[in-house]
């Protein structure tokens, strides 16, 4: 099995004997409260999804990471990993000091032991991080609604936070994976219902190995973009009708979509090495929106970078051709344009708001279905969604 990011999964779930005695430390001061972001960011580093990471970034492995990508100890780290507090909250908090942290809901979940508390520049770090600091950007927006205090430290919960039935710890699909006979699994990342240009490169990779994890990103996504709920679902049909059941595995990754790019490309990369994956899908526009990145920059940022202890998988635009009569590539099929049919996933959910069902050459029957059959398959307002699945 392949070692995690940095050689050591981590578990911040506090142990039952030390429980209470850090329920009774936090209890003297007030809590800071979690957004959904930050709440999804806290429990996955509880589980070990982002190791080695133990907890928020203090300072030094912040501007480490927004500046030359890799963690303070030269580890390669793409995404700041933050908890922002407001001028208010960071007066009361000192170095030393053990906080409690609430969930959204207001329930205590966990604690940070502070490091540090500091401020940094809202522009470099988006400049640096999302390559420009234009606030169109959604994920630029996300910064520039954070509060202007970081506070940096290891953290601990009090239990093993589950997202869904699906959430497989990095413990667990390794458990999974081992089970099963897999030496090398494929990882796929996604925040779509699949059409059938997924399949194909999920199948692609699942050629080279021994079996195949797509991991949608679950949690606050933009207006326009499929619930929760919906990938599941459709995930759960193709599987049923199309995948062996020996050689594929639906698991989640609870985590804001942060449109990061080329980095989160890489982000994406390093947390399914910690699930447990040999080999990871790397399509065109790897968690880009509108035109702030190049379709293939986040290949390129990969290669880049060299290895980090999971082989990437570069696959060019995948569709349907009449001539070669199935699912092809820009690399292998010769034909000209008219002869192919290209699976945009725009087209797809524009076809499906109207309420006509699209072709079978792009998306499978079933899977289209099971979208047309959902009261209300998009997400109607960016942030958070509700119904959760
Ligand atoms: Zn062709």
């Amino acid at each position: 099995m392949i070692e995690p990011h940095g050689g050591t999964l981590i578990d911040r779930v506090v142990e039952d004997e030390h429980e209470e005695q850090l329920r009774s430390r936090v209890s003297e001061t007030s809590a800071i409260d979690l957004d959904i972001a930050e709440y999804q960011d806290l429990i996955n580093i509880s589980n070990g999804r982002y190791s080695p990471l133990d907890g928020f970034m203090s300072q030094h492995d912040f501007l480490k990471v927004v500046n030359d990508m890799t963690l303070e100890d030269g580890t390669v780290w793409p995404l700041p990993i933050i908890l922002d507090i407001p001028p208010k909250k960071a007066e009361t908090l000192r170095p030393g000091d053990t906080v409690g942290l609430n969930d959204p809901s207001g329930r205590l979940v966990g604690a940070i032991h502070i490091d540090d508390i500091y401020k940094y520049s809202v522009i470099d770090v988006a400049k640096c991080v999302f390559g420009t600091d234009d606030t169109d950007h959604p994920g630029v927006q996300n910064l520039y609604n954070r509060e202007d205090f970081l506070v940096g430290g290891n953290i601990h919960v009090f239990d093993e936070e589950r997202y869904n039935s699906h959430d497989l710890f990095p413990k667990e699909t390794r458990v999974l994976f081992e089970h099963r006979g897999w030496e090398t699994v494929v990882g796929f990342q996604t925040r779509n219902a699949p059409h059938r240009a997924h399949e194909y490169i999920q199948k692609s990779g699942l050629e080279l190995t021994d079996g195949l994890l797509v991991q949608p990103k679950l949690g606050a996504k933009k207006q326009g973009d499929y619930r929760d709920d919906i990938i599941l679902s459709s995930y759960k049909t193709l599987f049923n009708n199309y995948y062996p059941d020996n050689r594929a595995a639906l698991s989640v990754f609870p985590s804001r979509m942060n449109y990061a790019g080329p980095r989160e490309a890489v982000f994406d990369a390093l947390v399914r090495k910690n699930q447990g994956c040999s080999h990871f899908v790397i399509g065109r526009d790897h968690a880009g929106v509108g035109n702030y990145y190049g379709e293939f920059e986040a290949q390129e940022i990969i290669r880049e970078i060299g290895d980090v202890g999971i082989i990437p998988l570069f696959y060019d635009y995948s569709f349907y051709c009449s001539k070669c009569d199935g699912m092809t590539s820009e690399k292998i099929c010769p034909h000209s344009e008219e002869k192919q049919i290209h699976p945009s996933g725009t087209k797809i959910r524009n076809m499906i708001q109207e309420g006509s069902q699209p072709s079978e050459k792009i998306m499978r029957p079933e899977v289209a279905r099971c979208i047309m059959d959902a009261d209300e398959p998009f997400i109607k307002e960016s942030g958070l969604q509700e119904g959760r699945a």
